[in-house]
């Protein structure tokens, strides 16, 4: 049972997909995620802010570029939502214009990465996160984020062409790690 369940500080629909802080050091690893900026950002002209956010926190871009979702890509990639009755809502939403997808590289990306997107719900999320401050609903969003090392080597094989992503070599790793961190 997750902590805040017993400790009851959320509010029990938080609870689910409460962004986990990243791990404390000794077992942090160099990562790759799958985010993608939803229609939702592409409609409020906010593709360019939303990626400022990640570069500046100082995640590497290995990939990037815009799709047009159809239903099966939708259906797999929210498999986990198709019984949902918001599902139908969720899928139309998704297709309304291009998404662009980015693969994001850094140490502890996963977790990073969510941390920085927060809660599902816009109007929950933390002040200072990108959901928190860019949008006012549960489902525009703005931003998908992979929850876990398994989701997001699925997503970015479902999303990216091995060809695709890049290999940044050093780039920039001596400003954004110590020599023992990355
Ligand atoms: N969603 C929705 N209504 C809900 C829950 C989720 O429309 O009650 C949408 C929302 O856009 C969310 C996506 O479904 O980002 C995937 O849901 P998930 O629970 O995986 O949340 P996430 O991982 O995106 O925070
Ligand atoms: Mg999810």
């Amino acid at each position: 049972m997750p902590v805040c369940h017993f400790i009851g500080i959320f509010a029990a629909e938080n609870v689910e997909n409460a962004p986990q802080r990243p791990r404390n050091g000794t077992n942090s690893r160099m990562e790759r995620t799958l985010v993608l900026l939803k229609p939702s950002t592409v409609q409020r002209a906010l593709i360019g802010e939303i990626i400022s956010r990640f570069e500046k926190k100082g995640l590497r871009i290995a990939g990037m570029k815009m799709m047009q979702l159809n239903d099966q890509i939708l259906e797999e990639h929210y498999a986990h939502l198709v019984k949902k009755p918001f599902f139908p809502s969720l899928k139309a939403s998704m297709m309304k214009t291009p998404v662009v997808a980015m693969c994001l590289e850094g140490v502890d990306a996963i977790a990073v990465v969510r941390y920085i997107t927060g809660y599902t719900n816009g109007r929950k999320a933390d002040a200072g996160t990108i959901r928190g401050d860019y949008c006012m609903s549960n489902q525009q969003n703005i931003v998908h984020a992979s929850d876990s090392p398994e989701a997001a080597i699925a997503e970015l094989a479902r999303f990216f062409k091995p060809e695709e992503i890049y290999d940044l070599g050093t780039l920039n790793m001596d400003r954004l790690y110590a020599v023992d961190e990355a």
